[in-house]
């Protein structure tokens, strides 16, 4: 699932990758990537629209946030954009305020209504609820049976006709459900009605007539995510002949490009709230959007690192560092020293730079990167005068040996950490030169 979209956006943000500023031509040329991404994902046309134009907007006009360099700032506006098209707000079960709550299931057959009710079930008990499943599936073959099976597998009640008994109408059946659930006092009813493998009238009239009878709290469109745009078209048809309150994606652990996830909630303004991934009981959860976001974009943690460097980042801080830079002296030890306190907020460097996608493969190294190195830097620069931090340049022999014995470290530490620090002002320098805003510059090692 979402495995093409991910690679194909991850390349867009690439391309992205080492550009100071956006122009506009670069700003066109992504929201064009993106534009054929999505629609290659199967996603609706009107969908596609309009993300790209917010994408678009939003890049244009937003303010520059000193935080991020311009790819991380593109991610953040389209990880935004993809949770609104999600839906925003993880859409919660609504629970009767009296008596027991009922559910209805409804959407094709082969859907993955009859699994999912169990599934629901089960995560139900998980929440504390005590909840019964209703078989008035009465049209294909063993569906009862089916729902009996995997009722039991959850250990939840089913409540179905007696074989041989009046077990003609699923309307009889859903009513009377909902008096066996009070007198047995389950908080939650499912009630599992017939698909057909195509929509059509008479499916329809028996949903709507269930509706009638039980008056759900909930009625949930069941549909398979693997049928792509189909998905979409199926739910406008159940939105019209029937209606729901929300949608349950299934087989999401398939090979969907996730399209029916992505247009599903836009275009029929319902939202999703449960998501089935596999053949499992288990395999099933709420709907998360920002979750699924951050799954499609495939960022490894990018995303809390984005937000992380928001939050640690000091624009004044760096305004000044910018500043100076641009003025006389230049960058100093002291703002070494500061900006390395600025990365410190973001936590761990062995997590920080674990985080950066791609970062798998010196994945022996971080292992080996010792935390205390930046303790050790920190030690050196504080044992120097302010003067000798203001201009290294005075930091002569004797002067490193005092500052040496005084931190602790050899004089040889000393020496590499002068090096360092005049090769991260020569980079910042270029920086600046180059118009860009130093994000984190001055990273040793
Ligand atoms: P119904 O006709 O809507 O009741 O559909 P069923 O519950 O009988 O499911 C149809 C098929 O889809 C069955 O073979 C299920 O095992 C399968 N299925 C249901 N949900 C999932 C899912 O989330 N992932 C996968 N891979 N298969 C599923």
């Amino acid at each position: 699932m979402f495995a093409t979209l991910s690679d194909r956006l991850a390349d867009t943000f690439k391309n992205l990758r080492g550009k100071g500023r956006l122009s506009e031509a670069d700003i066109d040329a992504t929201a064009r990537e993106i534009r054929i991404a999505l629609l290659e994902a199967d996603v609706a046309l009107p969908v596609v629209k309009e993300f790209v134009g917010a994408v678009k907007e939003r890049a244009r006009s937003e303010e520059v946030s000193g935080a991020l360099n311009p790819a991380q700032q593109i991610i953040k506006i389209v990880h935004e954009e993809l949770v609104t098209i999600l839906g925003g707000e993880t859409r919660r079960l609504r629970y009767a305020k009296s008596g027991p709550t009922v559910i209805m299931l409804a959407g094709l057959q082969g859907a993955g209504k009859t699994t999912l009710a169990a599934k629901l079930a089960l995560w139900l008990k998980g929440q504390d609820k005590t909840p019964m499943l209703v078989a008035a599936d009465l049209q294909r073959p063993n569906a009862v049976q089916q729902l009996q099976v995997n009722g039991e597998r959850v250990g939840v009640p089913v409540f179905a006709p007696e074989p041989g008994n009046g077990t003609g109408d699923p309307v009889d059946v859903a009513r009377a459900s909902i008096e066996e659930a009070r007198r047995k006092l389950h908080d939650v009813v499912i009630i599992d009605t017939a698909g057909r493998l195509g929509v059509d009238q008479a499916l329809m009239q028996q949903a709507a007539d269930i509706r009638d009878a039980v008056q759900p709290d909930e009625v949930l469109f069941v549909v398979d995510a693997m049928i792509g745009q189909d998905a979409v078209t199926t739910a406008q048809a159940f939105l019209d002949g029937v209606g729901f309150d929300g949608v349950v994606l299934t087989k999401l652990d398939g090979d969907a490009r996730g399209g029916a996830a992505l247009s599903i909630r836009s275009i029929t303004g319902k939202p999703v709230m449960f998501a089935a991934s596999g053949e499992k009981m288990t395999d099933f959860d709420l709907f998360h959007p920002d979750r699924m976001a951050s799954r499609i974009l495939d960022m490894g943690d990018m995303l809390t690192l984005i937000e992380q460097a928001e939050k640690a980042f000091d624009s004044e801080q760096s305004l000044k560092a910018a500043e100076k830079l641009a003025t006389k002296g230049g960058f100093t030890l002291e703002d070494f020293l500061q900006q390395m306190m600025q990365i410190r907020k973001l936590g761990s460097m062995t997590k920080i730079m674990g985080m950066l996608p791609g970062m798998g493969q010196f994945r022996d190294q971080l292992e080996n990167f010792d935390e205390r190195e930046i303790d050790r830097i920190q030690a050196i620069i504080q044992s120097m005068t302010p003067a000798e931090r203001d201009n290294p340049k005075i930091i002569d022999g004797s002067r490193r040996a005092r500052i040496a014995k005084g931190s602790g470290r050899q004089v040889s530490d000393v020496n590499q950490l002068v090096d360092r620090f005049f090769e991260a002002r020569k980079m910042m320098e270029q920086m600046a030169r180059g118009g860009g805003v130093p994000g984190m510059p001055g990273v040793p090692g």
